[in-house]
C-alpha cells in the first residue's frame, strides 16, 4: 500500500503518484509546480522514500533507516539542491565555508518542518557546479538505496550554464535516477526543460486544511488558526511562517512600515517607498502586508479583545510598537479599513500592479485616515 500520510491534501498528485509507483512506471523527472508552501518540496522527500523504503507492506513506511535518513535529510543517495545567495569570503575556502553553514541551515529549518519555507533577502541562483555535482552523484551506484533521487528546489533560479549542463542530463538520465525539479512557475523556465518532464501540478490547500495543520502543528487556538489560514491564501508555508510565536520579521517589519507612514512627512514615505520596491522581491513586499495584517489584528485583539486570550493580551501589551500604533487606530472600524486596503493591495500586486504604486496607494489611504481623525 501506498500512504504519502505527510503531505496535506494535494489528492490528485498522490493517485497519480501512487499509480505510478505501483506499475512501476515512474518518470525519469518531473516538474513540481505551484505556490511556494503547498507541499512539492515535501512530496518530493516523500517520493524518494517511496522509491528506496525498506518495507514491503505500507510504502514510505516512515519507519524504516532509509525513511528515516531521508527525512534528516542525510540518505547519501538523496541529494538536495538549494538555491544559494551570492556568497560572502574572499577565498575559496571561505565560500565553500560560508555554502556549507548556508545548506546546514537550510536543512535545519526543513527538517524541523517539511513545509517551513525558505527565505533569503537576495537573489538567488543554482549555479553551474551544483549541476556538474549532481551528474557526478547520479553517475555513481546507490549507496545504500535502490534508487538515486535529485530534488532540486525552485528550478526557475537555475544559472543560464546550468540550464544547458541540466538539459543534457534530462535527456540521457543516468541509469536508475530520478529527478524532481520544483518551481512556483513554469512560465519562468525553459521550455526545453518542461517539455523533458512530467508535469503536476499542485493545488492551494483549502483553507479548513490550513487551519487544522496550524492547530496540530503550532497547536494554535481555533480562532488564531482560523484568522492566519484566511490571510495565508492556500500555502501553508506561508501560514506556519506567519504563525511562528517569536515575533516573525514580517510582523517586526510591517510595524516599522507603520510607524513610518504615521510618523514621518509625505517626502520620507515616498522615499521609503522607493527603498522597498527596489531591495524586496514581490513575494517579501507581499510578507510585509500579511505582516501589516497581522499587526492590525494585534492591534484589534489588545483594544477590543478579541483573538487572544488574557496572558497573550498582557504580552501584546508590552509591545511598544503597538502602544504607538494603538494611537493611530482607536475604533474597530478604522482597523477594519487597515485590513481592507492591505487586501487590496495584496490583490493588486498579485495581479501585477507596479510594487511601487501599490505600496504608496496602500499608505496614502492609511495616511488619509489618520488626516481624517486628527478633524
Ligand atoms: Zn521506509
Amino acid at each position: 500500500m501506498i500512504d504519502f500520510e505527510n503531505i496535506v491534501d494535494q489528492e490528485l498528485v498522490k493517485k497519480i503518484l501512487s499509480g505510478a509507483l505501483k506499475k512501476d512506471k515512474l518518470a525519469h523527472a518531473y516538474l513540481f509546480y505551484g505556490e511556494q508552501g503547498v507541499g512539492k518540496w515535501a512530496m518530493g522527500l516523500e517520493l524518494a522514500k517511496a522509491v528506496n523504503c525498506e518495507n514491503k507492506k505500507i510504502i514510505p513506511c516512515q519507519k524504516c533507516n532509509i525513511c528515516k535518513k531521508i527525512s534528516r535529510l542525510i540518505h547519501p543517495d538523496v541529494r538536495l539542491i538549494f538555491p544559494l545567495p551570492p556568497l560572502e569570503g574572499k577565498s575559496e575556502s571561505q565560500k565553500e565555508a560560508e555554502k556549507q553553514k548556508l545548506i546546514r541551515n537550510l536543512k535545519e529549518i526543513k527538517t524541523s518542518d517539511t513545509y517551513a519555507t525558505l527565505r533569503f533577502f537576495k537573489k538567488t541562483t543554482i549555479s553551474v557546479d551544483e549541476i556538474r555535482e549532481m551528474k557526478n552523484h547520479l553517475n555513481l551506484k546507490p549507496n545504500e538505496g535502490k534508487k538515486k533521487v535529485v530534488i532540486i528546489k525552485d528550478i526557475e533560479n537555475l544559472s543560464y550554464s546550468g540550464a544547458n549542463s541540466m538539459l543534457k542530463v534530462l535527456e540521457e538520465p543516468p541509469g536508475d535516477s530520478l529527478l524532481i525539479l520544483t518551481t512556483k512557475s513554469v512560465d519562468r523556465l525553459l521550455l526545453t526543460i518542461v517539455s523533458r518532464c512530467q508535469l503536476l501540478k499542485f493545488s492551494l490547500i483549502p483553507k479548513d486544511f490550513i487551519k487544522g495543520e496550524l492547530e496540530k502543528r503550532l497547536k494554535l487556538s481555533s480562532k488564531k488558526a482560523s484568522f492566519i489560514a484566511n490571510i495565508s491564501k492556500g500555502s501553508l508555508g506561508k501560514a506556519i511562517y506567519l504563525a511562528q510565536k517569536e515575533g516573525p520579521l514580517a510582523q517586526k517589519k510591517a510595524k516599522d512600515f507603520l510607524k513610518l507612514c504615521f510618523e514621518n512627512d509625505f517626502s520620507e514615505t515616498i522615499d521609503f517607498v522607493e527603498k522597498v520596491s527596489k531591495e524586496y522581491t514581490r513575494e517579501e513586499v507581499l510578507e510585509l502586508i500579511d505582516g501589516c495584517i497581522l499587526v492590525f489584528k494585534d492591534l484589534s485583539s489588545i483594544s477590543f479583545g478579541c483573538f487572544f486570550s488574557e496572558a497573550e493580551k498582557k504580552e501584546k501589551l508590552k509591545d511598544k510598537d503597538l502602544e504607538l500604533l494603538r494611537t493611530f487606530f482607536k475604533s474597530f472600524s478604522q482597523i477594519v479599513i487597515g485590513i481592507r486596503e492591505a487586501e487590496k493591495t495584496k490583490r493588486a500586486i498579485e495581479q501585477n500592479v507596479g510594487v511601487d504604486l501599490a505600496l504608496l496607494a496602500f499608505l496614502i489611504k492609511l495616511k488619509d485616515k489618520k488626516e481624517l481623525m486628527v478633524k
